[in-house]
């Protein structure tokens, strides 16, 4: 993979295209040996494009392709190859027709953006004005893609998924895990020798904010290995790691806990609503970020003030001075007094130190309380999470909060 931009190299955004296409061409099969980054310099860009067309089967370049000077992707391709660039006139009748949308003249500069090396074949772009382009190099294919990432990700989806798994996909069984409230560590521990390089199927884990999301990879042993049978393989190494780790597991297809709860409350015709203090609207971002939730969300606040926890929520003012905002009391009162106020099935309920600073002895930085308010019951639950990084202690008692919110909604008919 190689990531083209002056921007890049000066830490203006980082590299997100060849991490998307990296997971991309996992799912395929395809493995990536290399990522690399160069500026706009055509020169040097060339000589990169030649080394790496040298040692790899397919090289899958994103960015500089814009219509202005500084984009030089389609001049250095042509250099390594080796062939002039040409005017491609699927892609000027594709660029005149997104102008012609837009209702503006196309100014000349976008010319640039159809020139392509000879014997390329074009990546049509329809979600913006770059095109890109497919081209031999040596015994590699060089493949070159529009830098934004949506632009990016939609020709992947379009034309060069299939371009790529018809010249290198191997197959593979794939199986999943999705697991709450187990460090990857102790994952690791519990799943041994089944992560190591190699092993067969193969077993990887990725942390993000209190998730586990297991992938269990099986490779063909040999030609004529069906499809089917890798896909059982996997599988039935994810049922037994499940059944080892079987409180933890949440889910086997779907990682995102919003979702999940988006669904169950769905399947119930139940309202939710939130009352956060640490985590200051995240709970209910999260939840409205879901299409489709406004069926089931019904509010939400935003009560950090210990006074508005009292106004708006009902919240004692003696029983948060007798227990302090950060603690059950406070916690169960949130979440039934929002529950009341919104007519809601489902309220859920935070409140915490997120730090860096303002710990106690008794309470540290991490200690979060959280409160479930489901159907006439309130319970509450304590965390506590490492300290030190404000913004993953509100991302992780955001996901713990929909975690406790599945787990109350599943264990209800
Ligand atoms: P444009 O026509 O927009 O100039 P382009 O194909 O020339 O498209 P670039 O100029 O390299 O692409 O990048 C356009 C924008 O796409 C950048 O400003 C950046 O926001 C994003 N982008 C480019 N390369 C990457 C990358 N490797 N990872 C993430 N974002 C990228
Ligand atoms: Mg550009």
């Amino acid at each position: 993979l190689l990531a083209v931009g002056d921007e890049l190299l000066e830490g203006r955004y980082a590299d997100s295209n060849s991490a998307e296409l990296a997971r991309l061409l996992g799912e395929l099969g395809v493995e990536v040996a290399r990522i690399a980054v160069e500026g706009d310099d055509e020169r040097t860009l060339a000589a990169r494009i030649v080394e790496l067309c040298a040692a790899h089967e397919l090289v899958i370049a994103t960015g500089g392709l814009g219509p202005t000077l500084d984009d030089i992707t389609r001049e250095a391709a042509a250099r390594a190859a080796g062939v002039e660039l040409v005017d491609d006139e699927c892609a000027r009748a594709d660029l005149g027709a997104w102008f012609e949308r837009r209702g503006v003249p196309m100014p000349q500069i976008n010319l640039r953006q159809i020139r392509i090396p000879r014997g390329s074949t074009l990546v049509r772009n329809p979600v913006g004005t770059a095109p890109g382009f497919a081209l031999p190099i040596g015994h590699a294919l060089f493949v070159s893609l529009p830098g934004p990432p949506h632009e990016m990700r939609h020709v992947w989806d379009e034309s060069v998924r299939a371009l790529v798994a018809a010249r290198l996909a191997a197959p593979l069984g794939r199986a999943r895990l999705y697991l709450f409230g187990l460090s990857e560590s102790r994952f690791a521990e519990i799943a041994g020798a089944r992560m190591q390089r190699g092993a067969d199927p193969e077993i990887g884990v990725t942390a993000s904010d209190g998730r586990l999301s297991v992938l269990v990879t099986a490779r063909v042993r040999g030609i004529g290995d069906a499809a089917a049978e890798l896909d059982a393989r996997a599988r039935a190494a994810a049922d037994a790691l499940a059944a080892e780790l079987a409180p933890h597991v949440y889910s086997r297809d779907e990682g995102r806990l919003e979702l999940l709860v988006a669904r169950e409350l769905a399947a119930r015709g139940a309202k939710v609503a939130v009352a956060e203090s640490c985590t200051g609207g995240l709970l209910a971002g999260a939840l409205t970020s879901v299409p489709g939730i406004s069926a089931s969300f019904e509010r939400g606040w935003i009560v950090y003030a210990n006074a508005a926890k009292t106004s708006e929520l009902g919240v004692p003012a003696e029983l948060i001075a007798k227990h302090g905002a950060v603690s059950a009391e406070v916690a169960e009162a949130l979440a039934s007094g929002a529950a009341a106020r919104a007519g809601a099935q489902l309220a859920l309920s935070t409140t915490g130190i997120a730090g860096p600073s303002e710990g106690s002895a008794e309470k540290p930085v991490g200690t979060v309380w959280f409160g479930v308010h489901w159907r006439g019951t309130t319970r509450t639950q304590l965390l506590r999470f490492p300290p030190g990084d404000r913004e993953r202690v509100r991302r992780c008692a955001t996901n713990a909060a929909l975690h406790l919110a599945l787990t109350a909604l599943r264990g209800s008919s």
